[in-house]
């Protein structure tokens, strides 16, 4: 699919003067960094917030297990939505979007409020780049070019993280898979282990604001935290919340790479939202910033992850 005419606008008048401040180094000042792109950036149109409403929600569920659908949005009888609940297998959830959509960022809230273990492809990825591995060396020419590291290298990884995990634990994917080969071949392992995926959650934001959000982002490379300038900045400019060390710009974070990160996106990782479709377990969640869609994702797992709430609490909720 060709680029949208304001995306390919920005990413051309972007780029010249991305260039120009790339080479800062991100502990100097990072937000001066952020401002003056930004003020140098053409502002994206305004779209509408949230398109996806509970109720599209509810009826994309519709056909998912009954315990599950029932239990995320039946408001009226919530005692025996915590009796569902009960029997619901661990959360396998697959994060999917386009480039600079906010996969890490929504992972990271996810990990923080609910328990589940993460496995990011491009963290995995990054890593290994960082601590010259063999799978490091292989991927960092993809990667610095924006094409896609091969689907035996990246199966290898992943599945190696999967591994480490037990049959209890909940987990979510975030950038893997990203091709239909990836999808079958993740399938298949799930399928031998009787852990099949339980949930896919799209996150549809509009491609006029996602260069804008990627030439503001600064990642913490070993732990793979992301911040956003504008919306999420680090306590300290320049340095991670947690440990103090310093961000980074990531290599591929510039409009030229972005472009080609973003046609891969619509020609090989795209075609992967029927196919979660026909199984239906896709939910698609629209918005501008991680901020309106992740009210979205935290409703869509609250009701699974907290059934032992207090029957008169849970009768109350149940009324509002
Ligand atoms: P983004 O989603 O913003 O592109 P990621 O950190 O998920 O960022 O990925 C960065 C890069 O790592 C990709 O552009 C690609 O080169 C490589 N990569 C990550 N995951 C995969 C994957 N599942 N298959 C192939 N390449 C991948």
């Amino acid at each position: 699919m060709a680029l949208s005419r304001q995306a390919a606008s920005l990413l051309s008048s972007g780029s010249r003067r991305a260039h120009a401040f790339t080479s800062i180094h991100p502990a100097a000042a990072p937000v001066a960094f952020s401002r003056r792109l930004l003020s140098s950036l053409p502002r994206p149109h305004a779209t509408p917030t949230t398109t996806t409403n509970t109720l599209k929600i509810n009826n994309q569920l519709a056909p998912l297990s009954k315990a599950y659908s029932r239990s995320l949005f039946s408001s009226s009888s919530t005692l025996r939505m915590a009796h569902m609940v009960e029997g619901c297998p661990p959360l396998r959830l697959l994060l999917i979007g386009s480039p600079g959509a906010g996969k890490g960022t929504q992972s990271g809230r996810i990990q923080n409020n609910f328990e589940v273990s993460s496995i990011s492809s491009g963290d995995l990825l990054r890593k290994n780049i960082a601590q010259g591995t063999d799978i490091g060396k292989r991927a960092a020419k993809e990667m610095k070019n924006g094409a896609f590291v091969s689907d035996e290298v990246i199966v290898k990884l992943i599945d190696s993280e999967l591994g480490k995990l037990g049959a209890e634990q909940g987990w979510l994917l975030d950038g893997f898979p990203r091709t239909m080969t990836q999808a079958q071949t993740l399938d298949h392992t799930l399928d031998s282990l009787n852990q099949p995926l339980n949930l896919v959650i799209h996150l549809n934001v509009p491609e006029e604001v996602i260069l804008q959000r990627i030439m503001d982002r600064w990642v913490h490379i070993p732990s793979g935290r992301v911040y956003n300038m504008t919306y999420n900045p680090p306590k300290h400019a320049g340095l991670d919340d947690v440990t103090g060390e310093p961000l980074e710009r990531r290599p591929d974070d510039n409009p030229e790479t972005f472009k080609i990160r973003l046609q891969k996106h619509h020609e090989l990782t795209e075609p992967l939202l029927d196919y979660y479709k026909n199984k239906n377990i896709l939910v698609s969640l629209a918005g501008n910033t991680s901020d309106e869609i992740y009210p979205q994702i935290r409703e869509l797992l609250q009701t699974r992850f907290k059934p032992e709430e207090s029957p008169s609490e849970v009768e109350g909720q149940g009324q509002a």
